[in-house]
């Protein structure tokens, strides 16, 4: 399942360049254009779902797999210890600016809370 106009839908057919770090078959992990520390991973499920809640509601279990992606992530980089952050933006007034449902995994500095 994809959108047209979706960018990431566009990343999991190859159309716009990414730099995979991580991929699952319902899953993709890629590194955000514009990172916010050192470690900055995009997660997302291949299907469409405009975010989190649409994500849980719709497909039982796709979910978790997009969070075990992102430990898997966190793993493979190193972070875990001291710890990452996993972030779903969710709604316009919350940040969320890709109407793709993704979690950002931040980590490889000081993360203070709560975030600015
Ligand atoms: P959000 O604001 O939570 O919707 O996050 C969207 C994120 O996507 C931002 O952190 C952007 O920097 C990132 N982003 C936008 N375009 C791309 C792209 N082509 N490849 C990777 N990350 C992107």
């Amino acid at each position: 399942m994809s959108e047209a106009d979706c960018l990431f839908c566009k990343i999991v057919a190859s159309e716009v360049p990414a730099k995979i770090v991580y991929e699952t078959d319902r899953t993709l992990a890629f590194r955000d254009v514009n990172p916010q520390a050192p470690t900055h991973v995009l997660v997302i499920p291949k299907d469409h779902y405009r975010d989190a809640a649409a994500l849980a509601a719709a497909d039982h279990g796709l979910a978790d797999e997009v969070i075990k992606t992102a430990h898997a992530v966190a793993q493979q980089e190193g972070i875990v210890e001291p710890g990452y952050r996993l972030v779903f933006n969710t709604g316009p007034g919350a940040g969320q600016t890709v109407f793709h449902v993704h979690g950002h995994v931040l980590g490889g500095r000081g993360l203070q809370w709560p975030p600015g």
